[in-house]
């Protein structure tokens, strides 16, 4: 890898993790104005669960064998976890995929309740910054290496696969 390419590729990275490790604390926040031991709770899920994300999902993935992870996932993981015969990178998607929901649901659900029924004023901003980084930053600035992206196994091509006429 080139130096100016090697430099954009952490770049990327950084970028991925900051936005994510946002919309984590964000949620955090919202779920420490319920109770304050369960933000601290929610945080240690949410890394556990994307360990756990990486373990299962990650070694299928091309970008995991490649060293190309916009996320960096392999760095992170040290590309400790090797695939095993037999299975592909959609079924362990939808498998395990499964462990990130409460990391983007929770907070919403927290935060709409929080809002109902104790009114305030922190709770609507950060409910609305939590939705605004997780379901729209985030995945808009995820869908740009997805288009890029050669990985063909990935569900989230499967509109494209259809186009070409690819199964
Ligand atoms: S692109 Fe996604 S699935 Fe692939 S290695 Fe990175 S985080 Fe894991």
């Amino acid at each position: 890898m080139t130096e100016p390419a090697r430099l954009k590729s952490v770049l990327m990275v950084l970028r991925e993790n900051a936005i994510l490790i946002l919309m984590y604390l964000l949620g955090a926040a919202l779920l420490f104005l319920l109770w304050w031991p369960l933000g601290l709770i929610y945080l240690v899920y949410c890394a556990l669960s994307n360990f756990l994300y990486m373990a299962r999902v990650c070694p299928y993935c091309g970008h995991y064998a490649a060293g190309t992870c916009p996320a960096g996932f392999d760095w992170l993981s040290g590309q400790r976890y090797k695939p095993r015969e037999g299975l592909d990178f959609m079924s362990q998607f939808r498998r395990w995929s499964i462990a990130l929901y409460p990391g983007w649901f929770l907070p919403p659900i927290i935060g709409t309740c929080l809002i109902f029924r104790e009114w305030s004023w922190l709770a609507l901003v950060l409910t609305v910054l939590f939705c605004g980084v997780g379901f729209i930053w985030l995945p808009v600035d995820s869908r740009r290496h997805c288009e890029k992206c050669d990985n063909l196994d990935c569900p989230r091509r499967r509109g494209k696969m259809k186009v070409v006429g690819v199964e």
